[in-house]
C-alpha cells in the first residue's frame, strides 16, 4: 500500500517570518498522521520552516537545488547546504523551472541522481503544455521526461522517488484536469515506470496530481486508483490545505 502524500509548493511567497506563521496556523489541522505531508518552502525560509514543525510529522522540502556539490555556481543551492538544514524532499524539474530557468530533462536527470546521492527524495515533475494536449502528444511528451529522469537510477532508488504529474494548463489557472484526465496520465506514468524497472517498483512509486487542486477537488482526484496524493501551489498557502490533507 502506497502512503499517500500532500506537498505544498509555496513557489516564490511568503518571507520567513510570515512562513513561519503559516506554519503555525496550518500545523494542527494537518495533523493527520496517515499522510506523508511535505512543505516546500523558499530556500530562506528552510531552516525556520524546519524548526516549525520539529516533533510533528510534517517534512520541510526545498523547491529546487543544483547537481553540483560545491563552487563557483553564483545564486545556487547544494545538495549538502539543504540535508544540513533538515531538508527530507525536493521538488525538481517544476515547469516553472523549465519554463523560466531554461531546465531541461537533462538537468532533471542530474539533479535526481544528485539528490538520491545526498539521501534527499525528489519530487520529480512532468507535463504537458496545452498545446502539446491539443496535438495529442501528452503521453508520448511525459514518458520522454519520465524515460530520461529516471537515467541511471537504479531501481532500489527508483522506488523512493515521489513523480508529480502537474499539466501545465492546470498550473496556477482554477482550471484542473478532469479525474479522468488525471488518472490517464498517472496511470500512463506507472506504465512507463514498469516497463524501465518492474512491476514492483511501479506499485510503489507514489505518483502525485498537481495543477488547481483546492479542497474541493482533491477528494475526488485522489480517490483514483493511480493518484497516490497531491503538489499543490496557491491552496498550499491556506487553510484549503488542511482540507486536501484529509481528503
Ligand atoms: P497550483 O500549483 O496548485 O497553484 O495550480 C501547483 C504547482 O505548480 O505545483
Amino acid at each position: 500500500m502506497r502512503k499517500r502524500m500532500a506537498a505544498g509548493n509555496w513557489k516564490m511567497n511568503k518571507t520567513a517570518t510570515e512562513a513561519r506563521a503559516l506554519i503555525e496556523e496550518l500545523k494542527p489541522l494537518v495533523a493527520n498522521t496517515d499522510v506523508d505531508v511535505v512543505f516546500c518552502v523558499p530556500f530562506i525560509s528552510i531552516i525556520p520552516a524546519v524548526q516549525a514543525v520539529a516533533g510533528t510529522g510534517i517534512s520541510i522540502g526545498a523547491q529546487n537545488m543544483y547537481f553540483e556539490e560545491n563552487g563557483a555556481y553564483t545564486g545556487e543551492i547544494a545538495p549538502n547546504m539543504l540535508t544540513d538544514a533538515g531538508v527530507k524532499h525536493v521538488i525538481i524539474g517544476h515547469s516553472e523551472r523549465r519554463q523560466y530557468f531554461g531546465e531541461t530533462d537533462e538537468d532533471v536527470n542530474k539533479k535526481v541522481l544528485k539528490a538520491y546521492e545526498h539521501g534527499i527524495t525528489p519530487i520529480i515533475c512532468c507535463g504537458e503544455s496545452l498545446v502539446q494536449r491539443e496535438q495529442g502528444i501528452t503521453i508520448d511528451w511525459i514518458r520522454q521526461q519520465v524515460k530520461i529522469a529516471f537515467q541511471e537510477v537504479t531501481p532500489q532508488l527508483a522506488k523512493l522517488a515521489v513523480i508529480a504529474y502537474e499539466p501545465i494548463w492546470a498550473i496556477g489557472t482554477g482550471k484542473v484536469a478532469t479525474t479522468e484526465q488525471a488518472e490517464e496520465v498517472c496511470r500512463k506514468i506507472r506504465e512507463c515506470i514498469e516497463e524501465i524497472y518492474d512491476v514492483s517498483v511501479a506499485e510503489e512509486i507514489r505518483i502525485l496530481y498537481g495543477g488547481s487542486v483546492s479542497g474541493a477537488n482533491a477528494a475526488e482526484l485522489f480517490s483514483m486508483p493511480d493518484i497516490d496524493g497531491g503538489l499543490v501551489g496557491g491552496a498550499s498557502l491556506k487553510a484549503d490545505f488542511a482540507k486536501i490533507v484529509n481528503s
